[in-house]
């Protein structure tokens, strides 16, 4: 990245006023990036100065969601400024410095050290940052909690058993580095059918509610599994950019978060 760990620390805006929200999960593919995005998004047009970093250094994918991957950041000093994306969102991520496709092969303590330099940027006046981490409990989520002092976690999980247990892990991660759990988001809860609108659920429905409710943590929101934001996401058009029921369901959740 941009020199050595000391020398981004030194020379870092001083003593940001921002405050620090971690999205995470207990496992992948639950839509964690997705709802990161879309609550970033979503949060913009509610009229906060929001950022996002995208902490899944080995596997980004806020580029691709947020429609800015041929982006590059600048850097003045060897600290970055965020590439701006069109939904009012400047961004951070791995995928604006590394050619796509190409692998990341590093140790935790340089995916640490590149978490480090992508939070310490020039954010200017964003005054919420949130940070798209990586799913489970290692390395980079254990620097994220301890060095950068996240104000509070929200936590994705299909509303599947498995998905909840790992949902109920990441919790206690949280809970036992000192961060609160803000709520939790149930993601691909619930299938309309396109053909023929029959509602089904894949993945079971209101489990995460439920987790949320045993663990007395607050409980933001459904968001359903739907094809268009499947297809608005790899297009990079986030839902939550328009007014669709899709747009609808994650704008509820950031209501629920700016509150
Ligand atoms: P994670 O960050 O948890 O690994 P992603 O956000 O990358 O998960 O989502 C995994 C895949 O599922 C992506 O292809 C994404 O477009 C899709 N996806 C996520 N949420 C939904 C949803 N609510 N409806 C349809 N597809 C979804």
């Amino acid at each position: 990245l941009m020199g050595s760990r000391g020398e981004s620390a030194s020379t870092a805006p001083a003593a940001p006023a921002r405050r620090i929200v971690a999205v995470g999960s207990g496992k992948g593919g639950v839509g964690k990036s997705t709802l990161s995005a879309n609550l970033a998004v979503a949060l913009a047009r509610l009229g906060v100065r929001v950022g996002l970093v995208d902490a899944d250094i080995y596997g980004p994918s806020q580029p691709r969601l947020l429609g800015n991957a041929g982006s590059r950041p600048e850097a003045h000093d060897k600290v970055m400024f965020p590439v701006p994306s069109e939904w009012g969102v400047p961004v951070l991520s791995m995928g604006h410095l590394v050619e796509p496709g190409r692998a990341i092969a590093w140790r935790g303590p340089m995916a640490s050290g590149a978490l480090g330099q992508l939070v310490d940027a020039h954010w200017g006046d964003v005054e919420l940052l949130l940070i798209d981490l990586p799913p489970g409990t290692g390395d980079v989520q254990l620097t994220m909690v301890q060095k950068h002092k996240p104000v509070g976690a929200v936590i994705v999980s299909t509303p599947q058993d498995l998905a909840l247990i790992d949902a109920t892990r990441a919790m206690s991660f949280f809970d036992q580095a000192g961060v609160p759990v803000i709520g939790m988001v149930e993601n691909m809860s619930g299938y309309v059918c396109p053909h023929c609108g029959e509602s089904s659920d894949p993945f079971g429905h209101g489990g995460a509610e439920a987790a949320a409710a045993e663990a007395g943590v607050p409980f933001l929101g459904h968001i359903p599994l739907d094809l268009k934001i499947r297809q608005d996401s790899d297009a990079g058009r986030p839902p939550a950019a328009g007014d669709s029921p899709q747009g609808k369901a994650f704008l509820a959740v950031a209501r629920r978060l700016a509150d």
